[in-house]
C-alpha cells in the first residue's frame, strides 16, 4: 500500500438500520476518500454475534447504495486486506493477542461477572470511584494464576494501561483531545470466549487495513485513549482520528425517532431522492461557506470537500431544509430523470394515459408523463406531493376543494357560466383532433366578449371544474393536457 493514498472506512455494526447519523460519517469518509483518490473501505463490525442480524446488514448496504455511496473494498467487492467482517477474522485478533502476550502488555482475568459486581457495589458503599476494573488480577500471584487455569476458569485478557501520565492526539475535526492515563481502566481485548472487544478488534483491522484515517462519531471519543493504548502495546503507529459532533433534533437533543425520520430507508419512503439526501447530509456539519450555491451533486460535493471545514459543534437536523433541498433537485433534474422518478409512483397507483383523452403530443404515458412534467415545472418540487398535483390528470373522481367549488362553481351563476363555456367548446373545437392551449384560449375569451364577462369569470369556475382547486398551472395548457372529451365532459358535469 503506497504511503501517501489516503484509506478510510465506514465500520457499520449491524445491529440496526442505517441511522442518518451513520449515513453521514459514511458519506464523510466516501467524500474524502473520493476528494483525495484514496480507497474507501466498507467494514462490517459484527463480533456482537447477539446483536448481529443479517436483516440489519441488508438495509444498511440497501441504504449505501441507495446513497450512491460505493466502496472500493469491503462486503461484495473483495480487495486485498479482507475478510471484511469481523466475524470472519477471528485468526487476525489472535495473532495480535499473541503479539500483545509477547509483549507482556496483556494479563489474564479470571473475575467472574458476579464478583466485579460485588466489588463495584462495595465501592460505591463506602462512597469509592469505580470506573470498571480495579486492577485486581494484574496483580495475581503465579501460583494462583496456574491453580485457576489448572481448574479451567474461564479468563478474559486486560490491556496493562499505563498507570500515569496523559494520552493525546490532534483531532482533525476538534483539535488537541487529552485523558489522564489514570482514568482509562484495563480495559478487555478479548473476552473469555476468544471474541475480541469492539476495541480491539478497531484496532487490529484499522492498523491491518492499512486506514490513515479514522473518521467516526464523537461517541467515540471515550474509546480513542484505549484504542492509541493498544496502538502502543502494539508498537504500531495509530491512524489521524477525526470525530464529528453527534446530529441533534431540531430542539437541540439527539435525534431519535420521535423527532421523525431517522432512518434512511424512511427518509426514501417519503419522497427524498438520494442525490438531496446526500447533498443535505453534507451541508450538515460541513462549512460550504456563504459564498457558494449549497445545492450540489455528488460531483460538486467530492471537489469541494475539506475535512478542515467539518465543524466541531453539533448540527441540528432541519427536516424544512432537506425538503427544500430536495425540491431544488428535482427543479434542476433533466427531464428522462424526472420521468424515471415519477413513472413507478404513477404506476403504484394505476394511473395510465388513455388515448381517448385526445392530448396533443402525447401517444403512451411517457409521452403524456413528458407533458405533464413539463406543465408542473417547478411545482414538481416533492415526490411525496406528486400523486396529489396529478390526480386530476388522471381520475375523474379527483378531490374537489370545498370552498373553491362553493365560491365558483356552486351558485347559479356559476353554473350558467359552465354550460355556456362547454357548449362553446363542444361546438368550436373540433371532436377527431386534438386542440392546442391557444384555441380553448380563444374560446374562453370569445365568449367572454359575446357574454359581456371578464375572461376570469368563466376562467376561475372552469379552473374549479376542471382541477378540484382555485389554483393550477396555466388553465388553458391544463386543458390541452386533459383533452377535448374530458375538459367538456367535466365543465358539464360541474354545471349540473
Ligand atoms: N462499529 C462502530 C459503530 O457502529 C464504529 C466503530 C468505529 O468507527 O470506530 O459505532
Amino acid at each position: 500500500m503506497s504511503e501517501n493514498l489516503v484509506r478510510v472506512r465506514f465500520a457499520p455494526s449491524p445491529t440496526g438500520y442505517l441511522h442518518v447519523g451513520g449515513a453521514r460519517t459514511a458519506l464523510f469518509n466516501w467524500l474524502y476518500a473520493r476528494n483525495q483518490q484514496g480507497v474507501f473501505v466498507l467494514r462490517i463490525e459484527d463480533t456482537d454475534r447477539e446483536r448481529s442480524t443479517a436483516a440489519s446488514l441488508d438495509a444498511i448496504i440497501r441504504g449505501l447504495e441507495w446513497l450512491g455511496l460505493d466502496w472500493d473494498e469491503g462486503p461484495g467487492k473483495g480487495g486485498p486486506c479482507g475478510p471484511y467482517a469481523q466475524s470472519e477474522r477471528l485468526p487476525v485478533y489472535r495473532a495480535a493477542l499473541r503479539e500483545l502476550q509477547d509483549r507482556d502488555r496483556v494479563y489474564r482475568c479470571f473475575c467472574s461477572d458476579e464478583e466485579l459486581e460485588r466489588r463495584m457495589q462495595a465501592a460505591k458503599d463506602e462512597g469509592r470511584a469505580w470506573d470498571g476494573y480495579d486492577g485486581h488480577c494484574r496483580r495475581l500471584p503465579a501460583a494462583q494464576i496456574a491453580a485457576y487455569e489448572a481448574a479451567g476458569r474461564p479468563a478474559c485478557w486486560r490491556l496493562r494501561t499505563p498507570p500515569t501520565g496523559v494520552t493525546f492526539w490532534y483531532d482533525i475535526v476538534v483539535g488537541k483531545r487529552e485523558f489522564q492515563n489514570e482514568v482509562i481502566t484495563d480495559r478487555v481485548v478479548v473476552k473469555a470466549d476468544g471474541f475480541p472487544t469492539y476495541n480491539f478488534a478497531v484496532v487490529v483491522d484499522d492498523h491491518t487495513m492499512g486506514i490513515t484515517h479514522v473518521l467516526r462519531g464523537d461517541d467515540h471519543v471515550s474509546n480513542t485513549p484505549f484504542q492509541l493504548m493498544i496502538y502502543d502495546a502494539l508498537g504500531w503507529t495509530p491512524p489521524k482520528f477525526g470525530h464529528m459532533p453527534m446530529i441533534l433534533g431540531p430542539d437541540r437533543k439527539r435525534l431519535s425517532k420521535r423527532h421523525g425520520a431517522v432512518s434512511v430507508e424512511e427518509f426514501r419512503d417519503q419522497g427524498i431522492i438520494p442525490q438531496a439526501m446526500v447533498n443535505y447530509l453534507a451541508l450538515l456539519g460541513w462549512s460550504i461557506g456563504a459564498s457558494g450555491d449549497e445545492v450540489m451533486t455528488s460531483e460538486g460535493l467530492i471537489k469541494k470537500f475539506s475535512l478542515k471545514k467539518v465543524n466541531s459543534s453539533p448540527a441540528a437536523f432541519d427536516y424544512d431544509k432537506l425538503e427544500h433541498i430536495n425540491s431544488q433537485h428535482l427543479k434542476r433534474m433533466d427531464p428522462d430523470h424526472r420521468r424515471a422518478l415519477a413513472l413507478p409512483i404513477l404506476a403504484a397507483r394505476g394511473w395510465s394515459y388513455d388515448p381517448a383523452w385526445q392530448v396533443p403530443g402525447a401517444s403512451d404515458q411517457h409521452t403524456y408523463v413528458d407533458r405533464l412534467l413539463a406543465l408542473l415545472g417547478g411545482r414538481f418540487s416533492s415526490l411525496r406531493t406528486l400523486p396529489d398535483q396529478l390526480v386530476f390528470f388522471f381520475r375523474e373522481d379527483f378531490p374537489v376543494d370545498a370552498e373553491a367549488w362553493r365560491q365558483q362553481v356552486a351558485g347559479a351563476a356559476g353554473r350558467e357560466r359552465l354550460a355556456a363555456l362547454a357548449e362553446a367548446m363542444d361546438r368550436a373545437l373540433p371532436a377527431d383532433r386534438p386542440a392546442g392551449a391557444a384555441a380553448y384560449e380563444e374560446v374562453v375569451r370569445e365568449l367572454a366578449e359575446r357574454s359581456q364577462l371578464a375572461a376570469g369569470e368563466l376562467i376561475h369556475p372552469a379552473r374549479v371544474a376542471l382541477t378540484g382547486q382555485g389554483r393550477s398551472a396555466g388553465i388553458f395548457e391544463v386543458m390541452e393536457a386533459l383533452g377535448r372529451p374530458r375538459v367538456v365532459g367535466r365543465l358539464r358535469r360541474a354545471a349540473g
